[in-house]
């Protein structure tokens, strides 16, 4: 395909629409957008802020693109900002539409999106080693011809990271768009997808702050080729990214040296955790290249209601895999809070 030329994937209902432009431009006089002139609690909110919160945000969120794309090595148009990856994975299957095509088990939303927007959706069972099925893959890419696909690597629940051959197997022979989120990949010793961007048009990678250190600002972006972020800007909202979270991200991304050592710091305490999990009888773990572990146990629904009793929520992930909860890697006490609970709990001790 001709780089740049995306349209053909898009819906046809959105591939004329226009991605919309607030105006910008400099004036003594801001008249024009119908917001407040006033400032309610002006002292305060400068104080917590400094930033005018009667305006609109920066539409195009500009700094923090620029800041991403130079820590990325990428160009800025090459960067579509969202409210969390979430509203991104919301956006890509409004613009491209299904069939939706994702190994399970992967990330809910995927589907739960896909569902809420009326487009078709295909989960296919991974292997037994949670990697990508490559035959099964391939065939329904064959048959169903997605329009997206969607692969999450580090996965979410499995934590592991899929064969970097099978998934470039799937770009290579997918029609569509293929999608590897990466909302883990700071955690895995793989180095993911962003330096292969320019090699396979059809590929994107989607990524967030949400898992290092800063959720509830919702700050995720999409990565890809400049005419793929031009059609899924069409159907963005043209203020999604509000100014604080803006600010916040910036001042965030900032303090690199911060974010690398909590990112250290929780992978020695996966490994520690995996070994404390390996070690008693009846918990079974998988290797994890993400912030979680899954582990399988007898009774996995007993002994989550067991740690809520200890007042430690997992999640339990049974519905997708049988007996499995999942554990997030917490600060060492929190960790160690946890290992001393579920012995208990599994009557490993008094
Ligand atoms: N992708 C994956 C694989 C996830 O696990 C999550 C969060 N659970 C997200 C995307 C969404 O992250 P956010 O919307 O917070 O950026």
């Amino acid at each position: 395909m001709n780089k740049g030329d995306y349209s053909k994937y898009t819906k046809r209902s959105i591939r004329s629409l226009q991605p919309y432009q607030a105006k910008e431009m400099p004036c003594k006089v801001k008249l024009d957008a119908n917001e407040s002139p006033y400032r309610p609690l002006e002292e305060t909110m400068d104080k917590l802020s400094g930033i005018p919160l009667n305006r609109y945000p920066d539409p195009g969120a500009k700094e923090l693109r620029k800041t991403i794309a130079r820590d990325l090595k990428i160009a800025p148009d090459e960067i579509l900002m969202g409210n969390g990856s979430d509203e991104l994975i919301y956006y890509l299957i409004i613009a491209f539409g299904g069939p939706v095509l994702f190994p399970v088990p992967t990330f809910s939303m995927y589907g739960i999106i896909s569902r809420a927007l009326g487009e078709e959706h295909i989960g296919i069972p991974l292997d037994k080693d949670f990697d990508i099925d490559t035959g099964k893959m391939l065939a329904a890419v064959k048959k169903h011809k997605p329009k997206l696909v969607f692969l999450s690597s580090p996965n979410n629940p499995t934590g592991n990271c899929f064969s970097s051959d099978r998934i470039l197997k799937i770009v290579e022979q997918a029609k569509g768009i293929v999608v590897v989120d990466e909302a883990y990949q700071p955690f895995s010793s793989d180095k993911g997808f962003v330096p292969l961007l320019k090699d396979y048009p059809n590929m994107a990678v989607l990524r967030t702050l949400s898992k290092i250190g800063f959720a509830a600002l919702r700050v995720g972006f999409l990565l890809g080729d400049k005419g793929l972020v031009r059609e899924v800007n069409k159907v963005r909202l043209p203020f999604n990214l509000n100014a604080l979270s803006q600010a916040a991200a910036l001042e965030g991304l900032r303090d690199r040296r911060a974010i690398q050592s909590h990112v250290k710091a929780i992978a020695s305490e996966r490994g520690r955790m995996f070994r404390e999990l390996d070690a008693m009888p009846g918990i079974n773990p998988y290797p994890s290249e993400a912030n979680f572990i899954l582990f399988s146990t007898d009774n996995a629904h007993a002994l989550y209601l067991k740690l809520i009793r200890s007042g430690i929520l997992v999640r339990d992930m049974s519905g997708a895999i049988r007996n499995a909860l999942r554990v997030t890697i917490g600060t060492p006490e929190q960790n160690n809070f946890f290992i001393e609970a579920l012995k208990k709990a599994t009557g490993r001790k008094k």
